[in-house]
């Protein structure tokens, strides 16, 4: 099974800013431009709890719907960023009642919900395993770290540890930015889609065609019954990752590697894979889990 499509392009977004509208420096119009400069091709303005307009095209770049909701459990917080979802949405939100109704009510509204820093928030796994109906979350959030926050901005331990305990996240990465000082342009989403559509958007995230990224780029991802085979930009580490604490040819190390593969017979019992790039800067790219039960 490939992953990816030969002949459908890819789109690289940020799904998750701010602007003046919440706690944002930067106008969405500033906001805009920052992304465009930086050679995005779409963009969700996610304020808190506020929704940004219904998806247009601004010079060339797809502006999808977007907010963010927030809410206080015990020891943790839940951010839930929803993007796409239709107008009616804004004035559904009158009562706020928790995070499962939250994500709900942005799907019951055209919308797609993802997980926003379960690190920074330090979300438990009883949170992590008991939400459903995510699109995904986010396994880097670059404004989680310093000189912004402490160093949490990468949540792939915690994803591990739910996806090892059956909630499969798929992964995207978010500046979350906030005072584009820098953290803008960190991390992305690379969203193979049909064309820069809101719906088509939506249809490849729901087709998992995606994966996170601070600048390592995947070409394809391959599932035989014997070997995850993945071809990607130059790097010089690949990591596969799996609910087990400890798995045969884990690390292929090395120089411009631009293809790598993990042999599943050599290792038994994994309930899901996945697969981190590491390019000569350190920058990581992150594919989506995949379950092999
Ligand atoms: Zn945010």
């Amino acid at each position: 099974m490939n992953l990816f499509q030969g002949n459908m392009p890819f789109f690289k977004g940020n799904l998750h800013c701010h602007s003046t509208l919440s706690d944002g420096a930067l106008s969405p119009d500033e906001v805009i431009e920052v992304y465009r400069s930086l050679g995005y091709d779409f963009l969700a303005l996610t304020d808190h709890r506020l929704l940004s307009p219904a998806a247009q095209t601004k010079e060339g770049m797809l502006l999808l719907s977007g907010t963010e909701m927030d809410y206080s459990l015990a020891g943790e917080v839940v951010h839930i960023i929803g993007i796409g979802m239709s107008e009616e949405y804004s004035r559904s939100q009158s009562s706020r009642l928790g995070p499962q109704e939250c994500i709900d009510g942005m799907r019951h509204y055209g919308g797609r919900a993802i997980l926003a820093h379960p690190a920074w928030s330090m979300n438990t796994l009883t949170t992590l395993t008991g939400l459903h109906n995510l699109t995904a979350a986010e396994i880097y959030n670059s404004v989680s770290t310093y000189p912004w926050n402490g160093d949490r901005a990468d949540s792939s331990l915690l994803l591990d540890q739910a996806a090892t305990h059956g909630a499969l996240y798929r992964f995207v990465a978010s500046d979350d930015s906030h005072r584009y000082q820098g953290e803008a342009g960190r991390s992305f989403t690379h969203v193979q889609a049909s064309d820069l559509s809101s719906k088509a958007i939506l249809e490849a995230l729901d087709a998992g065609r995606f994966y996170a990224s601070q600048g390592p780029r995947f070409n394809q991802i391959t599932l035989t019954d014997t070997e995850l085979l993945i071809h990607c930009s130059p790097v010089d580490t690949v990591i596969f990752y799996s609910n087990q604490v400890w798995a045969a040819g884990r690390c292929v190390t090395g120089s411009g590697i631009t293809m790598a593969h993990y042999n599943l017979e050599a290792n038994q019992g994994e309930s899901f894979l996945r697969c981190q790039i590491i390019d000569a800067q350190g920058k990581s790219a992150w594919s989506n889990p995949i379950s092999l039960i």
